[in-house]
């Protein structure tokens, strides 16, 4: 009656392939990406296991290639969204009833699948559908999902740690899945992300309708086809792709709702916070609302920090995966001393990227996700090259062939600057530089200057200076660095997520995260139960 799971001993980070000239993964990589590039899948949501192709179809296109078609998809809206919903509510009985142990390994499995025959299907379609050179679609889609399928079954099976029972009595604690279906609404960025915001829920037991970004279909649609070869039954996960708010509508308008995993901007998760608040008082339960969003995230660095160090790590943490990270690096503080320095380093790094179509592996970076990424983009830097506050460096733009924004590095004379307090999710690195004897008032301003609070790192030398620093900045990120970037979280290393406007802090591929997903109930048995009602202190002496 009451599943007790054996422990799921911690595995180990998946090792990331180097994809070096004559190695079999780089092999195995290029036939990926010529096979799926010669496809044109009309990508079918999918519901209740069944393949559905309902709502105005859209293209789905290579950010670096536009001309080039890698699939249709369809605009699911609320019609699809409700068909999600009764079928994840349908299926939610027997999944709920699934052994621990039974719901674990078919996510072992789609691991192991992944880290094996799948791993280059999945890279290629998120180099081709996310504009992703062949490292940064390893780290996300081989690494960091095999990470959280493999991680969270680990730290899941020990969530359920047993109070005591005295003599007498058997207390169990047992954890059931929320009552309802969790809505997964994700992001373009990460493939890894939008597999774990639907995977997480499923493995705790509950039914998801899983809602991909637009601009993510082609991955999400190869994940899905993977959640289905690892064995996952009909209807726990239901993917509707499209525009999210017609299937929030309906979800958020059910009152099964039990809970949104949600990673994007900042705005979409407030207006989703809102309408449940709105409607709390038609939900059978209080829905757990679980948010990553947002970042604006800083290096700080010391009068005493490595100069080299410092420079490759605002390039790489800047410019990797175009800036489209939400760990990215795009504010920094440098002190008047060491700039020149970092600078002429930072420029000469940026000299050296190549930007193009990710399939040339001499690339280090891609295009950004979609025109108005673009425009967004190029609006922001004719505006700085305006601006006699701003001096622009690189800021190479190009639309032909496809979206690309070259590495920009902007100083500003203003820490307030609008770059310094917005998310630009572009590669643009914005560096306001201190005076060195004003290292208490920049670290204030570090601190108060963007609404979030995501990632940072402190670059010094001095272990008292980073421990002052971290101290100035304790509440600045949910991901603190010293000497690194502030990009590169790694699952069971650095538990991920951030607070204030970043989101709700529930660290993904963590306990933390998982304990969301449940719904403890506590069991006490007694052996001999007393059959009166008498206590001792009724007694006459
Ligand atoms: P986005 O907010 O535009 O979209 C995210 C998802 O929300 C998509 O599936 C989209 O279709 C859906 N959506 C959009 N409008 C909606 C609405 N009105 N109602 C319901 N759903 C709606 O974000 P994006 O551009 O895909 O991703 C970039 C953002 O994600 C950045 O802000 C970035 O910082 C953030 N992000 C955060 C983390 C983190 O861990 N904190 C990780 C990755 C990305």
């Amino acid at each position: 009656m009451f599943e007790i799971a054996p422990a799921f001993p911690a595995p180990v980070n998946e090792p990331i392939l180097s994809y070096a000239p004559g190695t079999p993964e780089r092999a195995a990589l290029k036939d990926a990406l010529a096979k799926l590039g010669g496809e044109t899948p009309d990508i079918p949501h999918v519901i209740a296991g069944k393949e559905l192709r309902d709502g105005s179809a859209f293209d789905v296109r290579a950010p670096h290639k536009k001309a080039k078609l890698l699939g249709r998809a369809h605009n699911g809206g609320e019609a699809m969204g409700r068909l999600a919903v009764d079928a994840a509510l349908r299926a939610a009985a027997d999944w709920a009833a699934t052994p621990f142990e039974d719901r674990a390994r078919i996510f072992l499995r789609m691991a192991d699948l992944l880290a094996g025959p799948w791993r280059q299907t999945l890279n290629a379609a998120t180099m081709l559908g996310q504009s992703k050179t062949a490292y940064q679609a390893e780290i996300d889609s081989a690494c960091e999902l095999i990470d959280f399928l493999r991680f969270n079954v680990h730290f899941a099976s020990k969530l359920l740690e047993q109070p005591i029972s005295p003599p007498g009595v058997r207390n169990v604690f047992e954890l059931r899945p929320l009552e309802g279906f969790v809505l997964a609404v994700t992001p373009f960025n990460f493939t890894a992300i939008a597999a774990n915001l639907p995977a997480a829920p499923a493995l705790l037991g509950n039914v998801v309708v899983w809602k991909p970004s637009e601009t993510q279909s082609l991955a999400a649609y190869h994940t899905m086809r993977l959640f289905q070869a690892a064995g996952l039954p009909d209807g726990v996960i239901n993917v509707v792709y499209g525009e999210g708010a017609p299937v929030s509508d309906v979800a958020l308008a059910n009152p099964n709702l039990a809970g949104i995993h949600f990673t994007g901007s900042t705005r979409v998760f407030q207006q989703l916070w809102r309408t449940v608040g709105e409607k709390i008082a038609s939900y059978k339960t209080f829905p757990r609302l679980v948010g990553e969003t947002g970042g604006k995230d800083f290096v700080f660095a010391h009068p005493s920090a490595n100069v080299d160090g410092l420079a490759a790590a605002l390039v790489r943490g800047a410019f990797e995966y175009q800036g489209q990270k939400c760990s990215a690096a795009s504010r920094a503080y440098v002190p008047v001393s060491i700039w020149p320095r970092v600078r002429e380093r930072a420029l000469a790094l940026i000299e050296t990227i190549r930007v193009g179509d990710v399939e040339d592996f001499r690339n280090f970076m891609g295009a950004v996700i979609d025109e108005r990424a673009y425009n967004r983009l190029a609006d922001r830097i004719d505006r700085a090259k305006h601006d006699p506050s701003c001096t622009v460096h690189g800021a190479k733009l190009s639309r032909d062939e496809g979206w690309f924004v070259g590495p920009t590095l902007v100083e500003v004379t203003d820490p307030n600057h609008g770059l310094m307090t917005d998310e630009l999710f572009g590669p643009l690195l914005t560096v306001f530089v201190y005076p060195d004897a004003r290292v208490d008032e920049t670290l204030a301003l570090c601190n108060a200057t963007s609404p979030y609070a995501l990632t940072g790192a402190i670059w010094s030398e001095d272990r008292k200076a980073l421990a002052h620093a971290a101290k100035a900045l304790h509440q600045a990120a949910g991901n603190l660095y010293f000497n690194d970037k502030p990009t590169g979280a790694v699952v069971g290393q650095q538990p991920f997520g951030g607070a204030r406007g970043s989101g709700t802090n529930d660290k993904a591929g963590s306990a933390v995260n998982l304990l969301r997903w449940a719904s403890p109930r506590t069991v006490k048995e007694t052996f001999v139960p007393p059959t009166s009602i008498e206590y001792p202190f009724m007694q006459q002496q």
